[in-house]
């Protein structure tokens, strides 16, 4: 009682609707350059809004344990059918509610509790769902990690085959969170298959670039392969699982419902199936490969201003800086890109300190600066601003460069309206 189902967020309930405001608002001032944000479309919007997220469902399509499932259902097989036909996969299961939970999905499929897990680094990029020590996947399995050239930055296949050979994990994952660059596949799926290792890809960051063909697919070469459908895949937030196999079908499915989750979330379903609609479109490939394009010009432009990047480039639309050699800490670069509206993340660079504090790192994504329609001449100009901020934060001369670059980053942002 009490509540009119008609009413508006901004009458009813202003905190909630000034918030929500103003976050749009911030959305418009500045540039995003968190690598794994994006921005999505108004239908992937409109479906999350909807209603069909009244309906509560358990199983999946033709058997579910509730009544009134069937356009539900629909949902679900447009979604299945079009992540299969997106990534060329024989398997795909779109309920999972994060890419964390996605990989616990993995996880209770393939593994035993003190099962041996071998993973990228978290500094050198790994994610905390990949059997980092405070996270479940770290404290319910023997969690093994490899890390990268201490000099390249770049994954060193023969010493992870030979950690392999070592360890004999019973799991083998490759991709992360802070590694831009290209991933050898092939290599990885013949080191887990040497020592009788299955191989998980988790493309959380690349999966949108892979729909595009603007990075290599791992479908070919995994025995599963995650995702989420937010990212560079330009979705709600959510996970994918995937396979180019049948043969994890059945406990993948019963690994996610009763296993580690309950009820669907009808409306991120339908936001996923739309998602994966607009991945389908030819429009799509020409949006990876510029945010590919874009990735490379912003890591030149940096390099080219002297900044140091974590293996000289990428291959992605993610550039991790190391502002050891500047004297700096990424939060100093945090901050002094947000004094002119760009947004990104202080981050660890492979080896740094577990202390996030003190990490030297700083992560920058182009994903959804691409979304915005910057070309590269545009990151080229962004690039310049973003190393002349961080030059002048190492060197005590911020508060004198920081009303200009303010004025670049504004000029961006009214140009490319969200
Ligand atoms: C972002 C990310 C995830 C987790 O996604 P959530 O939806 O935030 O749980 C998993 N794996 C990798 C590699 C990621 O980058």
């Amino acid at each position: 009682m009490g509540i009119s189902a008609n009413q508006h967020l901004a009458t009813a309930d202003p905190i909630i609707a000034n918030a929500l405001a103003s976050e749009k608002q911030r959305q418009q001032d500045q540039i995003e350059l968190i690598a794994s944000e994006n921005i999505v479309s108004k239908m992937v919007l409109e479906a999350l809004g909807h209603e069909i997220n009244n309906k509560t469902l358990e199983g999946y399509p033709g058997n579910r344990f509730h009544g009134g499932g069937q356009y539900v259902d629909i949902v679900e097989s447009a979604a299945i059918d079009r992540a299969k036909e997106l990534f060329g996969a024989k398997y795909a299961n779109v309920q999972p509610h994060s890419g964390t939970q996605a990989n616990q999905a993995v996880f209770f499929t393939l593994l035993k509790p003190g099962d041996k897990v071998l993973s990228l680094d978290l500094a050198a990029g790994g994610h905390l769902s990949h059997g980092a020590k405070p996270n479940l996947s770290g404290r319910w399995f023997d969690s093994h990690h490899y890390m990268v050239d201490r000099d390249t930055g770049l994954m060193d296949y023969d010493a992870i085959a030979d950690q392999a050979q070592q360890i004999r994990p019973k799991l083998l994952i490759a991709g992360g969170s802070a590694y831009p660059r290209e991933i050898d596949f092939a290599k990885m799926a013949k080191i887990a298959r040497s020592v009788e290792a299955l191989f998980l890809v988790d493309m959380a960051h690349v999966a949108g670039l892979v729909a595009a063909d603007a990075y290599p697919s791992p479908l070919p070469h995994a025995d599963l392969v995650t995702c989420t459908t937010t990212k560079t895949l330009r979705g709600p937030r959510g996970g994918l699982i995937l396979s180019s196999t049948d043969e994890f079908s059945k406990k993948l499915q019963s690994a996610i419902f009763p296993g580690v989750q309950g009820s669907l979330h009808s409306n991120v379903l339908a936001a996923k199936a739309v998602c994966l609609g607009e991945a389908l479109q030819p429009s799509f490939k020409t949006y990876g490969q510029q945010v590919v394009a874009n990735g490379r010009i912003l890591a030149k432009t940096l390099v080219k201003k002297g900044i140091k990047i974590v293996s000289g480039g990428t291959d992605s639309h993610m550039v991790l800086l190391d502002l050891s050699p500047l004297g700096l800490k990424g939060k100093d670069a945090e901050v002094a890109l947000a004094s002119a509206n760009i947004t990104c993340n202080k981050n660890p660079i492979p080896f740094d300190t577990p202390k996030p504090s003190d990490w030297v790192g700083l992560r920058l994504g182009v994903a959804a600066a691409t979304t915005r329609g910057l070309d590269q001449a545009t990151i080229s100009v962004l690039g310049n601003t973003i190393a002349e901020l961080i030059l002048a934060k190492s060197e005590n001369r911020l508060d004198q460069v920081c009303d200009q670059h303010n004025a670049i980053v504004k000029q961006i942002c009214d140009d490319h309206p969200i």
